[in-house]
């Protein structure tokens, strides 16, 4: 198993994080997952430009290009002989003596990036998986992909206790979105999901499902939707890089809809697996 460090690909044993580093101590980064299918990285253009995007919003510059950088992750995926699974990247300010405002310029961020393998989530994209519904207490700079997870992690961890796939976040009434996922409610043949704002991620899934939602008619409205809005929804489901477009059949133990995953979300399966099978040739 090999591991990006800067602009090297190293073993990963010997790929070291310094005490000082800033990501470490402060969270102070920003990261991508990307998924990879058949050896080949799904939508990685999309991935680069939010990386960029991350990094900019909270001052740090990458120092290699956008290419340069998607060059090295296809060596590492071809290294470690990845067919299915993804890719984990981050950078971080870098290491400097700590102190909260931005170091000198001199110091270096730090990128690391290694793989996993993954397989798809057949049995939960079947049949659909459990939630709860939780406040949201994020910041309000959501559409960064920001190392600092506390909020999605105690979201994550309430589920996982209760024996739950996901925690669907909500701002008092207003539904955000999942700890690591986008949510969308399917009411009479529209699909609804939260308009990409300050308040949530802006899904590289959320973009190819709502590109296929044009190509093929179903109508779409990106706005803010409520609490009982989802209550009354005939399908809910989630997206993102790992989970793709699963089925939410329950809620707070309540089922949605007639509790099995509804045509819509169903069709937009199917959709996106073409997507992939396009750009990944599987
Ligand atoms: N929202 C949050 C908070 C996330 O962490 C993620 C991904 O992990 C998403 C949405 C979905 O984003 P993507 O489709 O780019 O994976």
């Amino acid at each position: 198993k090999y591991a990006i460090v800067n602009d090297h690909i190293i073993n990963r044993e010997e790929a070291k994080v310094d005490i000082e580093d800033r990501g470490y101590q402060f969270g102070d980064g920003v990261y991508e997952v990307i998924r990879v299918y058949n050896g080949k990285m799904f939508t990685v253009k999309e991935h680069m430009e939010r990386f960029v995007r991350s990094a900019e919003s909270i001052g740090i510059k990458i120092p290699y290009a956008s290419e340069n950088i998607t060059k090295m992750l296809e060596d590492l995926i071809e290294k470690d002989n990845l067919k299915l699974g993804i890719v984990y990247m981050q950078i971080t300010r870098g290491a400097a003596p700590r102190n909260h405002a931005f170091p000198a310029g001199d110091v270096v961020p730090v990128i690391t990036a290694y793989t996993k393998e993954m397989p798809i989530p057949e049995a939960n994209l079947q049949s659909g998986v459990k939630t709860i519904l939780t406040e949201d207490i994020r910041w309000l700079r959501c559409d960064i992909k920001s190392l600092n997870l506390l909020g999605n992690i105690l979201a994550k961890q309430k589920a996982a206790e209760q024996g739950c796939y996901e925690a669907i976040q909500h701002r008092g009434q207003d539904v955000t979105e999942g700890s690591s996922s986008n949510v969308y409610i399917v009411k009479n043949g529209t699909v609804i999901t939260h308009e990409s704002n300050n308040l949530i991620l802006k899904g590289i899934t959320k973009d190819v499902i709502l590109k296929v939602c044009a190509e093929n008619e179903i109508p779409v409205e990106e706005r803010t939707f409520s609490l009982e809005e989802l209550a009354q929804a005939d399908e809910v489901f989630l997206s993102s890089t790992t989970s793709e477009v699963t089925p939410i059949v329950v809620i707070d133990e309540k089922k949605v809809g007639t509790g099995s995953p509804g045509p819509i979300t169903k069709k937009l399966q199917a959709l996106f697996k073409q997507e992939i099978e396009n750009q990944c040739g599987i």
